[in-house]
């Protein structure tokens, strides 16, 4: 991305970083952050670098002993608190979260809500983290196997899920005892900084969660060459992802990484075109189709490929698109002027190679005032496994649709890319359903339906799509060390 630096920005619209409870600049530049949908600076932000980050880690590791020592309840109670405050200022950090990410505020809302879920779903995870006792091969000797919380841990988010990337990473981390910092992208750092300024209001101790803003090459080395950060959780590119394996090296710093996907949907002879129809479109074309898990390739039965696409057709053309704070709003801009580039290729790419548009195809003006960002939700049809938008991640609202006869050539068709994060099918039968679900070589795989990603469930990937899961016990798991002590 192109960042955009200030030396004097409008004071009134600084949102600092947050180190050790307190507001903190960076001494420098301001990073504008800006509305997607019209260029309007929403707010600036430090770039902050390699002193901040550290400045964060010293913070953290100050506090994490005091934290750790502190009862799973008392840090259940300040995570639902901290719950109950997003729930409170749903509007406040929806807008927010709107003007600097773009997507529709009904969505932002549910982002809100979802990103309080995770918290909710530590504090309860964190009061049941147990350990074991065992007997020994010597009959005099016992074992008691702990589970401890690791120390500082780092986590880098992503600009797509400004809200739930963070709690989705923080929460559990927090919930068993470790002190966090967080880096949020360039493009949307105010909803991170928001939710961390309500963090302290409910009485988080100073230095449990700490932000910083600015460089992120700067300030992912400092972490990762810090001994004391012992672990880092990122969600973000498979090439930055690559990157964060090598430096991690050093300290062989432990990682979670939720990387790129490039999501098949299987659309069965026998399956309900109704159901599969509405949870392709929402899981599609929910914000803009930048999501990591959204369909970018269906591969439909021949025999019901043209009634899938028709109502799909139907489907796409009713979707208003428009500047996310108007009202009836379904698709918003996209992030910046890069990923219209790369939708616009795709597009060229595909009709060169012989799609058919259904739909969409273009980019489009919603209303006066707006930036050229924005593009109309498509339907291609003839995708094929050459054209770019069936093999590397479209990132936006683009979907590709091709017919298959056996349903061995369905699965490998969707095995076909080197990306494994999330798949789905549809179908009627269940010892399809279920073989279908093995044979996906995927970390998430929803059946009959898309809603895939909840507090409850285990969130990752295989292949370059990552390592390590988020959500349910499995991502609390992420956060504990397990130390064996042998009582002689
Ligand atoms: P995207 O293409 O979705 O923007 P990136 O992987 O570039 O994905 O960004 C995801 C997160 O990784 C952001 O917070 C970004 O600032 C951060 N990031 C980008 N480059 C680096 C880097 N060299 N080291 C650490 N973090 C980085």
């Amino acid at each position: 991305m192109t960042v955009t630096l200030d030396r004097t920005p409008n004071p009134d619209r600084i949102a600092l970083a947050l180190v050790n409870g307190v507001r903190v600049d960076a001494g420098g530049d301001y990073l504008r952050v800006s509305d997607p949908g019209t260029d309007e600076a929403v707010g600036w932000v430090p770039w902050g670098g390699a002193d901040q980050a550290r400045a964060a880690v010293d913070a953290a590791s100050a506090a994490f002993g005091p934290w750790r020592a502190a009862t799973p309840d008392f840090r259940a109670n300040l995570l639902r608190r901290l719950a109950l405050a997003m729930h409170e200022h749903t509007e406040t950090l929806a807008h927010t979260l709107t003007r600097e990410q773009g997507k529709p505020l009904t969505e932002a809302r549910s982002e809100i809500a979802y990103a309080a879920s995770f918290l909710d779903w530590s504090a309860e995870e964190g009061r049941r983290v147990a350990g074991e006792y065992m007997t020994a091969a010597a009959s005099h000797r016992r074992i008691l196997v702990m589970r401890q919380p690791l120390g500082v841990v780092a986590a880098i988010t992503p600009w797509n899920f400004p809200a739930a990337m963070i709690t989705r990473k923080l929460a559990p981390a927090l919930a068993v005892g470790n002190t966090a910092v967080l880096k949020p992208a360039e493009q949307s750092p105010l909803t991170a900084l928001a939710i961390a300024e309500l963090a302290c209001v409910v009485g988080f101790p100073p230095g449990v969660i700490n932000v910083v803003t600015g460089d992120p090459d700067a300030i992912g080395q400092s972490w990762l060459s810090d001994a004391r950060v012992r672990k880092l959780s990122f969600t973000g590119s498979t090439e930055v992802g690559r990157l964060l394996v090598q430096r991690a090296a050093t300290h062989l710093t432990r990682l979670s990484l939720e990387l790129g996907g490039h999501a098949p949907v299987v659309v069965f002879d026998d399956a309900d075109l109704e159901v599969a129809v509405a949870s392709v479109m929402s899981a599609k074309f929910r914000n803009a189709g930048q999501t990591c898990v959204c369909p970018n390739r269906v591969y439909v039965h021949r025999s019901v490929h043209e009634a899938f696409v028709s109502r799909m057709q139907s489907a796409i053309a009713r979707l208003v698109v428009g500047h996310g704070l108007d009202a009836g709003v379904n698709v918003g801009p996209l992030i910046d002027d890069d990923a219209i580039a790369k939708v616009t290729e795709h597009l060229d790419d595909a009709r060169a190679r012989g799609a058919v548009v259904r739909t969409g195809g273009h980019l489009v003006q919603p209303r006066p005032g707006l930036a050229r960002r924005f593009c109309a939700p498509t339907l291609l049809e003839g995708l094929t496994s050459e054209m770019r938008a069936a093999r590397e991640e479209t990132f936006g609202p683009v979907l590709g649709v091709q017919a298959f006869d056996t349903e061995a050539e369905a699965i490998a068709l969707a095995n076909a890319l080197p990306y494994g994060l999330a798949a789905y099918a549809f179908t009627r039968g269940l010892d399809r359903a279920l073989r279908v679900a093995e044979a996906l070589d995927f970390g998430i795989v929803g059946l009959n339906e898309t809603t895939v990603s909840t507090a409850q469930s285990a969130f990752g990937g295989t292949k370059l799509s990552g390592w390590g899961r988020e959500g349910g016990k499995w991502g609390v798991e992420e956060f504990l060390e397990i130390k064996s002590v042998t009582i002689g």
